[in-house]
């Protein structure tokens, strides 16, 4: 009997104080309670080891709850028998440990222009922590349009602050517009769609974030990764699903997840799910949500296309739309170097030698180019490199970001799977070896830099054969970019003749 007790109390991760269940203890104030193991937060340490290292530890793939019911499927049957086997799905799910709130005065002191949108401590707490001060304008429109519980049409340029302006209020709604319950398995409540795997960690580490002072939990479903540790999660019960849609929709033709339980629907960087081809993917999950919903649409850009879908997917929405869809962030400096394209190279690795900076992204149309460019800049020792594009495995993919992340290289060379809302810091630089074909990519490349009203640089390089994509990206930002030639640098032919060339039709038809 001692023995069993002790194995019991082994697989809880209990060292003498946590219980089974203590997740149905949780409350909306955020009481502390019992850490259920070293580490405290309830990170799964078997199926992590499946799993690589996305930046993202605090996001969970927790311990499952051993499941009662009946299992879905053949497949399913076989899986958890397996699964039974190796001792993955054997334990209990270890409950969030909520730290205690800051007391009330100091968060008033510290966050009253977030408290005045309707916020309550539960996320003010967070705020204070995450260090903002006042809130950026999407927060200012979208934040109250949520708390009332309506439908949101979001725009909003890249880096001003559209994950907390969704993800604060939805964290307040699950836990104060009902008294909160635990969530079931395979049922969250919250869903929220991203575009690219790196967009999606971001997204969920940022709910984590906002939701430290909850006992809400968040579950970080990409694809690239084994799925049996998110199967695990999700029948364990997570409040809240940040997915990739071709992940999503393989759970749930396996029926690991049922969304007729999902209230708030997130559509994050919808233009860029259209671009990608998941405009049947993303209709096929929606169809899946329960009618009953809130849904909320965010996008630095809305395209006709994306209206469409709206006009289907929202009821009665409100929108909340921030400066110019169509322009880069007014702090970002950015320039045009035409050259030959035979010089492209040559110039890229000049440019590299004479600017001064910490961290620049190098954007490529092609995969091909990425590779080469970065073997290029290695082979001339410019400087330390890595690459990102999805031919990479995920494992790959994770090093290349956190390693430019941390400052451990300088430079990364990436498709445009790195062009839409990743949040890195201090980026210096922004080079486009090509003209973007889409001008909305344009604008997504570039504001990678001077995010959160930083100063930011950005770099075309141009041949004349990119003329027409050119002439499209500064019809659509409604601006001429400003030509510029590297001094020093030997040009084969003179460089502002492309320039002349290139004035775009809204340029000449102004200066007549
Ligand atoms: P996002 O547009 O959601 O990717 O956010 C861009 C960056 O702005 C992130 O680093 C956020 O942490 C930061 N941020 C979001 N809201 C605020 C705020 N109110 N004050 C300062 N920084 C913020």
């Amino acid at each position: 009997m001692k023995v069993l007790k002790k194995i019991l109390s082994f697989f809880k991760g209990d060292k003498g104080s946590g219980k089974a269940g203590d997740s149905k203890k949780a409350n909306s104030r955020g009481e502390n309670r019992k850490s259920p193991g070293k580490g405290g937060r309830a990170v799964r340490s078997g199926s992590n080891k499946t799993r690589p290292d996305t930046g993202s530890a605090n996001v969970r793939g927790s311990a499952a709850k051993p499941r009662r019911g009946a299992i879905c499927d053949g497949s399913g049957a076989e899986r958890k028998r397996e699964a039974s086997k190796q001792g993955r799905i054997s334990r209990k799910k270890a409950s969030k440990i909520v730290p205690q709130l800051p007391p009330e005065e100091e968060l008033a002191g510290r966050t009253s222009e977030f408290a005045a949108l309707g916020l309550k401590p539960c996320v003010l707490a967070a705020v204070a922590k995450q260090g903002y001060s006042s809130p950026t304008e999407i927060q200012k429109l979208a934040i109250p349009i949520v708390l009332e519980g309506s439908d949101v049409v979001g725009t909003a340029q890249t880096g001003t602050g559209k994950t907390a302006a969704f993800a604060l209020p939805v964290v307040q709604k699950l836990l104060l517009d009902a008294p909160y319950e635990p969530a079931k398995p395979r049922s969250p409540k919250v869903l929220v769609l991203s575009p690219t795997r790196e967009l999606a960690a971001q997204t969920a580490q940022a709910f984590e974030k906002f939701s430290e002072f909850t006992p809400v939990e968040v579950l970080l479903v990409q694809g690239g990764v084994s799925m049996n540790p998110q199967i695990d999660a999700l029948e364990g019960g997570v409040d809240v699903v940040v997915a990739t849609p071709g992940r999503l929709l393989d759970h749930i033709r396996q029926r690991n997840i049922n969304l007729k339980s999902v209230r708030y629907l997130i559509l994050d960087e919808v233009d860029r799910m259209f671009d990608m081809g998941f405009i049947e993917d993303v209709s096929n999950i929606i169809r899946y949500c329960s009618t009953e919903r809130q849904t909320l649409f965010f996008s630095a850009t809305m395209p006709d296309a994306v209206m469409k879908l709206s006009r289907w997917a929202l009821k009665n929405p409100k929108n909340a739309g921030v400066g110019i869809a169509h322009s880069p962030a007014d702090t970002i400096e950015h320039f045009v170097y035409p050259v030959d394209a035979i010089q492209k190279y040559d110039l890229l690795l000049a440019l590299l030698k004479t600017l001064d900076f910490n961290s620049t992204i190098i954007f490529t149309r092609t995969r091909r180019d990425a590779d080469r460019i970065a073997e290029w800049i290695e082979a001339n020792k410019a400087c330390s490199c890595t690459v990102l594009h999805s031919d990479k495995t995920q494992r790959e993919r994770d090093a290349a970001l956190k390693a430019f992340k941390e400052g451990r290289v300088k430079v990364l060379v990436a498709t445009d799977i790195a062009s839409r809302g990743l949040d890195i810091s201090n980026i210096t630089y922004v080079i486009n070896y090509n003209v973007p074909e889409q001008p909305e990519d344009y604008v997504h490349r570039i504001g990678r830099t001077g995010r959160a009203n930083a100063e930011g640089r950005a770099i075309t390089l141009f041949s004349s054969d990119e003329t027409s994509f050119l002439d499209r990206i500064e019809s659509f930002i409604e601006r001429p970019i400003e030509r510029r030639v590297l001094e020093g640098f030997a040009y084969r032919s003179d460089p502002l003749f492309d320039a002349r060339k290139s004035v775009p039709a809204h340029r000449k038809r102004r200066n007549h």
